[in-house]
């Protein structure tokens, strides 16, 4: 996901901000560096006159430059908001310095030029062009209070006025230029985070529906391999207990006793008991076909009770079925929704003990048929619930975690759904929807309720 984009002024208004504190520390960096050559020239080298005033002065623009300092220790600027008085300031402290020292002579005309130069790091151009007015004015008042007593003096006000235009020029033209630079630069950042970003979606998305792929493709296999398996029992059992069958039918229609009537007849029975089963575990576990139909679903919802009570778990629990009357059909791929009841059927007998209940009920609402399938057990976690329908969930010792995650898919490409609409410490609901294939069933409809004990 791309970051929401801001308006250029915005950005433009924060990157002067971020610029204007590493500005600030170079700024009192310059600052404490002309105090300390200040304090230099007016102590130790050469005869000053008045250098209690100038002192004085200096320890004035100390006091600042510490306020300054102070400040930007804290993350901001001192007197942000009022970038002409600091100039002003500089103005008349720059001025003061000259005048008690040499006038236009005197070495601290030279902090003009610093002055302008960190009023342009720090400030738009238009300030710095303000500063200069103010530095010329300071410079001019300066000369004139000295009085202009030779040509020579005219010209040393005139070049300095030309050369503090000269540095102000150079300096916000450069400046702008850093600025410029920066803005660009940090834009390009911003830009490669959001498509890095934007990649690591993409990766993910795609490993993640390379993991479906595959996770349903490994349910397929194995499907197939639980198919032939199943197909050469059947084979391999079938085949001697049809003969066995076969004999025993004959036996019994010899004269024999009724006790021994009455046995071969309970073997018989017995007998066609198991080639029954072996006939249903054939059916179910056959190639599945693709083949969408139009469907019954009670009758594919009986079809998966019916393969379910061979589950090992299936021992001490009812399963109660209160299916509406008057229900829609549905048009489904029946081999593949059958999968879908039958998996949910065997996890409630998974979550569920002995005694417990499992139940089905059909209804139909604003032309979709919603079948829910709810036990009494053991219910989830709720830190389990998001992750329910993710391939390789599990909590089973033995669970493959693929139930949940393939029978959603399966009920989505029939347009469907299926949810997780309950989950408590007395049970859970999980509840498939379809739509109905000829609208117009009732949605008040008829119950009708049969149960099976196991
Ligand atoms: P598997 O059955 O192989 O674990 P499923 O995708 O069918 O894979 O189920 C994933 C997990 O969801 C199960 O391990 C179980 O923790 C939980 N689960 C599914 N159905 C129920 C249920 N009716 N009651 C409690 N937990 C359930």
């Amino acid at each position: 996901m791309s970051a929401p984009a801001t308006a250029p002024q915005d950005d433009f208004h924060r990157e002067q901000f971020s610029w204007q504190l590493p500005a600030e520390g170079i700024t009192i960096r310059i600052r404490w560096f002309g105090l300390c050559v200040g304090y230099v020239l007016v102590n130790l080298l050469g005869p000053v006159e008045n250098r209690v005033e100038l002192n004085a002065i200096l320890t004035l623009g100390a006091v600042y430059a510490l306020l300054d300092t102070i400040w930007s220790i804290r993350g901001q600027v001192f007197l942000r908001a009022a970038p002409l008085f600091i100039s002003l300031m500089e103005a008349v402290f720059i001025g003061l310095l000259c005048h008690f020292d040499r006038g236009l002579e005197s070495p601290f005309r030279f902090y003009y030029f610093l002055s302008l130069l960190v009023c342009a790091i720090r400030y738009a151009p238009s300030t710095t062009c303000m500063t200069f007015v103010l530095h010329a004015t300071s410079f001019a008042t300066l000369a004139l209070s000295h009085g202009l007593n030779s040509s020579g003096d005219l010209t040393a006000l005139v070049m300095m006025v030309i050369f503090m235009g000269w540095v102000t020029w150079a300096s916000t033209a450069l400046v702008t230029l850093l600025k410029t630079a920066s803005f660009k630069l940090s834009n390009l950042n911003t830009e490669l985070q959001n498509n890095q970003a934007d990649l690591e979606r993409r990766i993910a998305e795609r490993t993640r529906e390379l993991q479906e792929s595959q996770a349903l493709l490994v349910q397929q296999e194995k499907q197939a391999a639980f198919g032939l398996l199943a197909a050469g029992i059947a084979h391999e059992v079938g085949n001697p207990l049809a003969a066995i069958s076969s004999l025993v039918q004959m036996m019994n229609r010899r004269e024999l006793d009724d006790y021994m009537h009455e046995k071969l007849g309970l073997v018989d029975e017995q007998l066609r008991r198991i080639q029954r089963t072996l006939h249903e575990l054939v059916d179910f576990s056959r190639p599945a076909t693709n083949d969408v139909a139009v469907c019954d679903i009670h009758e594919v919802l009986d079809n998966a009770l019916n393969i379910a009570k061979y589950y090992k778990r299936k021992k001490g629990k009812t399963i109660v079925t209160t299916y509406a009357d008057g229900l829609s059909r549905v048009e489904i791929v029946r081999d593949r929704i059958l999968q879908v009841f039958l998996n949910l059927i065997l996890n409630a007998m998974d979550a569920t003990g002995e005694g417990g209940k499992i139940e089905i009920r059909t209804r139909q609402r604003n032309g979709m048929l919603e079948i829910a399938v709810s036990d009494d057990g053991v219910g989830i976690d709720p830190q389990f619930h998001s992750r329910l329908f993710q391939p390789y969930f599990t909590t089973k010792a033995t669970g493959t975690g693929l139930g949940l995650f393939v029978c959603r898919n399966i009920v989505q490409e029939s347009g469907g759904d299926l949810e997780l609409t309950e989950t408590s410490s007395a049970g859970t609901t999980f509840t498939v929807t379809l739509p109905a294939f000829a609208p117009g069933g009732t949605s008040d409809p008829v119950v009708t309720t049969t149960s099976q004990e196991g």
